[in-house]
């Protein structure tokens, strides 16, 4: 199979110009034309390299399969790669910018009990190719529809657990953020993780973008109802792993809290989140449960969620509620799975 083209930093290419005699003076040339406009190769590439490029490498990139436009402006493609398998991407409207929730494998093997992508198991992992194209085809899309839009944020947030697929989201991360690649900032990157241990102790060699950890309950029995992996690694292991991250100045952990009526909104909870938290340089994200087709959560009503989060807010906490978007077309968070039901097929 050959490399995707898309998986590759600027110094990865330099190391190719290199070992294959192509002057690398054109090198910031082919990567113009890779990620702007392929009009850079006719004029600056002598058709002997491109040739050579073409053989080698792989420049496809997902297919769109359907697109699904929500009310609220979210945008959910279901892409199609090379094998057939297909994954979901989400473009959310956040004031004038957008982000892109990227997956990073298809299906995911975590099955956790609030999430409709965990029902269908892990089919296989993404490649930092497939990472990288589905941003690449969510940005143009975009582009052609708002030609001015600004280049959008990401979140590794969609289907699959990103750290179960390190290497790959790894340089998918170098790809994005490298600024002769693609140029996405590392504050403009969040990778969230349920908590998988054995690669959290490897994120002190990972680009420095933000994390965040799906916490969901203080509590070890109740996370393991929700989360199966904290049988294997508890709460207090996967925070004291974070704790040993040395973070920049600006690079920062958020703790996402997913609200659950009459499960994970009482008073208890409150004080042991903060005593958990308390020490920590903490940002509380409330994500109101998104129901999808038989998930046997429910969604607390608003006022349970203000009343939750004023606790939160008098333990001394730092909060924030996290807006719901797209969840009428099943893109909100939890809610992906590539299904039949989706209405509104706009292509
Ligand atoms: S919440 Fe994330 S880790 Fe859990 S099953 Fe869904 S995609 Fe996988």
């Amino acid at each position: 199979m050959k490399t995707s083209a898309y998986s590759l930093t600027a110094s990865d290419w330099a190391e190719t110009f290199g070992s294959q005699g192509f002057a690398i003076a054109s090198l910031r040339f082919w990567l113009d034309g890779l990620y702007k406009d392929r009009s850079f190769w006719d004029r600056h590439i002598s058709p002997h390299s491109i040739e050579w490029f073409t053989e080698t490498f792989d420049f496809s990139l997902p297919k769109i399969s359907r697109v699904l436009e929500s009310e609220d402006g979210t945008v959910k493609f279901q892409l199609q790669f090379a094998d057939g398998l297909e994954v979901e991407t989400v473009l959310i409207p956040f004031f004038k910018r957008y982000t892109v929730c990227l997956s990073t494998q298809v299906g995911c093997a975590m099955n956790c009990s609030f999430c409709y992508t965990g029902t269908q198991g892990l089919k296989r992992q993404l490649t930092a190719g497939e990472i990288v194209g589905q941003y690449l085809v969510a940005f143009e899309w975009l582009l052609q529809q708002k030609p001015r839009s600004l280049r959008p944020s990401i979140v590794f947030m969609g289907q699959g657990e990103p750290l179960h697929n390190f290497i790959e989201v790894k340089k998918a991360v170098e790809v994005l953020s490298d600024t002769k690649c693609i140029g996405v900032g590392h504050r403009q990157m969040t990778l969230s993780t349920v908590g998988y241990l054995p690669a959290i102790g490897q994120l002190s060699n990972f680009p420095k973008i933000n994390f965040a950890l799906s916490l969901h309950s203080p509590f070890d029995h109740e996370r393991n109802q929700l989360i199966p992996i904290n049988q294997k690694y508890p709460l207090d292991e996967v925070l004291n792993e974070l704790d040993k991250l040395m973070l920049l100045k600006r690079q920062f952990i958020t703790y996402e809290y997913l609200l659950i009526k009459n499960f994970n909104m009482t008073k208890d909870h409150a004080l042991a989140l903060a005593e958990k938290l308390a020490h920590r340089k903490a940002i509380i994200n409330l994500i109101p449960f998104n129901p999808f087709p038989d998930s046997k959560w429910e969604r607390p009503d608003d006022d349970e969620i203000e009343k939750f989060k004023e606790l939160l807010v008098s333990e001394k906490l730092r909060v924030m509620v996290r807006r719901t978007k797209g969840d009428d077309i099943l893109a909100a968070c939890g809610q992906l799975k590539i299904n039949k039901m989706a209405r509104n097929y706009v292509s």
